[in-house]
């Protein structure tokens, strides 16, 4: 199966990595790409030397330009996707903060979506839960990214009589739930045998400012919390942009593995310690 990862920045591969290394695992092929190069974002060290007084920046940072930081980026980014079994890197060349949802990103999309035909996309979701805090007039740079994709796949689903190109349908689509509550997710993907590749993704995005430290609280109190309530270590969460179709109820081999664990066997398994699957 081709599966193909549309993301906002880098960084945001991380939260659908470990599910993947598991795609890789089994022979599927994996293409990552990120719209932009997530050179405006999380530019820590550069706002930290900016709340110092003039005298004191540090102007080796101050005066780095926004395409060392997006390099830095890039190649960070590939490091990420290698240790997770993904070879196929893109970085596209738009701007972030904010991603405008434009012709020329869904062309670019869609001629991505041309080449890889996947079956299979997991990117962001294309809309933002009502939210009385942070419920804003305008949309933020990774629900602009799940709209562009919206948009390429629905151009790639029309026959294209000027480039003739053939259309192209995608099976299956998962949105990334890292940003939503658990309530909001479909599906609970276990990572625990990635979570040590998830800590040392966080820890490889040094440009952002990165510690172990951080890798640590990171993972244990998102993916882990995942995890936790679904009665696994560690999990990513997807919510299904499309319906799925069968003959048949389906229910997956944890789920029936789970059912049958001993209590002792369940708390096990959530603490990380218990038996793998296969
Ligand atoms: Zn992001």
């Amino acid at each position: 199966m081709r599966l193909l990862v549309i993301v906002a920045h880098p960084h945001d591969l991380c939260h659908m990595a470990g599910t993947c290394a598991h795609h890789v695992e089994r022979g599927d092929r994996v293409t990552a790409v990120a719209i932009t190069g997530g050179q405006t974002t999380h530019d820590e060290e550069l706002a930290d030397e900016l709340r110092k007084s003039p005298d004191q920046r540090d102007m080796t940072i101050v005066g780095r330009s926004q395409e060392e930081y997006a390099a830095s980026k890039a190649r960070e980014f590939v490091n990420v996707c290698e240790l997770f079994g993904i070879a196929d890197v893109r970085i596209l060349p738009f701007s972030d903060n904010p991603i405008e949802v434009t012709d020329e990103i869904v062309r670019t999309l869609a001629e991505i979506l041309y080449d890889v035909r996947p079956q299979m996309v997991l990117t962001h979701a294309p809309y933002t839960l009502p939210d009385r805090r942070s419920h804003y007039a305008w949309i933020d740079d990774h629900t602009a990214a799940g709209i562009t994709v919206q948009r390429a796949l629905q151009h790639i689903s029309i026959p294209d009589r000027d480039r003739g190109h053939a259309p192209h349908k995608v099976a299956s689509v998962y949105y990334t739930g890292v940003d939503y509550a658990f309530h909001e997710v479909d599906v609970c993907i276990d990572i625990s045998d990635q979570v040590e590749n998830r800590k040392k993704a966080e820890i490889l995005f040094e440009s952002q400012g990165h510690t172990p430290e951080l890798a640590e609280k990171r993972i244990e109190s998102n993916a882990g919390f995942q995890g936790w309530k679904a009665h696994i270590g560690y999990a990513e969460t997807f919510i299904r942009g499309y319906r799925e179709i069968g003959r048949c109820l389906s229910v997956t081999e944890e789920n029936l593995l789970l059912a049958e664990m001993s209590h002792e066997e369940r708390l096990r398994r959530q603490t990380g310690k218990g038996p793998r699957y296969r």
